[in-house]
């Protein structure tokens, strides 16, 4: 039985009112909210033994280092990562898209084609825009369909040995669909072409095994998953780390610097400039152990049933459109309703204490496919409940009293 009432105790966020009403968060997609155990190690990083990492001699400095070191062991471990320089911690899934997409700038060439997905968010769209600009290579779409799925037979006839690199989110922001990214890794992989899979909306759901996939780079962003904003990583192949030029210079990422040359540190440092987020980084572990505690299994199982009672009950309201109902997703509710903007809905929801995102989701792409300015995005964690899905409910029928 899985006891979210007890899960909710560790996130004191869900005790505040909003409006004078009890908040009821449903914009998890957007970033998810960090319990106790999380927070504590933030507050203990700050009041016992804030330093800065790798150079000092000084024991604060050891213990800094030796916990965010731990961190990365704890992703590496999570994600089932060979080697954990493999993991590079980066500020979140757009500065590692844009580490990947920067580096690939001297692999790429005109003539080459680089397939995206018709489902990314634009973190996993427009750096790719700008390799094409910079280097006359190609982008690609690969089609979706009315149910928010690729379109998978067209993708295996798009690649062929002009394809270098395909992306893809695992699971789309905007829709909730989980994409096959084993047949996309493993297709992509026959003719030669790297895969870079967006796992910042697959990561709160469910476990991604690095190398069972055989990906070549995964992103992840810590506050999707209960940790903090600012601090994520970049799965990256050895053999691909080490094509890569690093993406910023400066300190940390040098073995030696004189005016005439300067050598790169090995990985992960080469692509580690600057002083990282130290707390952040630790904070992510943090929140990996939190989330591993209450189990991946159990998260998935309750949020499954969340999605079916949401859907069930949203599709009551006559006028209402649920937009992305591929077989395979996860707790993502996007719709409209007839005749109204998202947003007016979206604006009385919050009158009421519910939180929900509304517009394009930064996938302005999925909105022009379906001819709508944007949704209603309702997006469930663990930490929800089926009373909060009828505090949802009540409060769309009100919207729509108010404004039809
Ligand atoms: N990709 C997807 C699928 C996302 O949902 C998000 C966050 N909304 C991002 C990329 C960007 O993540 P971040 O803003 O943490 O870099």
């Amino acid at each position: 039985m899985f006891d979210v009432q007890n899960i909710r105790k560790d996130f004191p966020i869900l005790n505040r009112e909003v409006n004078g009403k009890p908040l009821v968060y449903l914009d998890n997609a957007a970033t998810s909210q960090t319990p106790q155990q999380v927070i504590d190690v933030i507050v203990d990083y700050y009041a016992n033994y804030n330093a800065n990492i790798h150079r000092g001699v000084h024991t604060l400095s050891q213990e800094a280092t030796d916990k965010y070191e731990q961190a990365r062991i704890k992703i590496q471990e999570h994600f089932n990562i060979k080697k954990a320089h493999e993991v590079i911690m980066t500020s979140g899934t757009t500065h590692s898209i844009n580490l990947v997409s920067n580096g690939f700038s001297s692999l790429v060439k005109e003539g080459d084609e680089l397939l995206v997905s018709a489902m990314e968010h634009h973190s996993n769209i427009v750096p790719w825009q700008m390799l094409c600009e910079r280097t006359g290579a190609e982008l690609k779409v690969i089609p979706m369909n009315a149910q928010g799925e690729l379109v998978m037979e067209d993708y295996h006839k798009m690649l062929s040995e002009k394809t270098k690199l395909v992306f893809c989110n695992h699971i789309s922001n905007a829709l909730g669909t989980i994409n096959p990214i084993q047949e996309i890794i493993d297709a992509a992989h026959k003719v030669g072409a790297a895969v870079l899979i967006d796992g910042a909306q697959a990561a709160p759901h469910l476990k991604a095994d690095m190398q069972s996939l055989d990906v070549d780079f995964y992103t992840v962003s810590a506050h999707k998953i209960c940790g903090p904003t600012g601090v994520g990583m970049l799965y990256g192949k050895e053999e691909w780390l080490g094509k890569l030029p690093p993406y910023q210079g400066g300190g940390e990422m040098i073995a030696e610097v004189t005016f005439e040359k300067t050598t790169y540190a090995d990985l992960p440092h080469k692509f580690e400039a600057g002083t990282p987020n130290i707390c952040g980084g630790i904070a992510f572990g943090a929140a990996i152990d939190y989330m591993n505690a209450i189990g991946f299994d159990a998260i998935a199982a309750y949020e499954n049933e969340l999605l079916k009672y949401a859907t069930n009950e949203l599709l009551k309201i006559d006028g209402l459109k649920i937009y992305g109902t591929a077989e395979k997703k996860t707790s993502v509710v996007s719709f409209n309703i007839k005749g109204l903007h998202p947003y007016d809905i979206g604006s009385i929801l919050d009158k009421l204490g519910i939180a929900v995102r509304t517009g394009h989701h930064c996938a302005q792409p999925i909105m022009d496919y379906y001819k709508i300015p944007g949704t209603v995005r309702a997006s469930f964690a663990f930490y929800n409940t089926k009373e909060e899905i009828d505090v949802l409910v009540k409060g769309v029928e009100r919207a729509m009293k108010m404004l039809l």
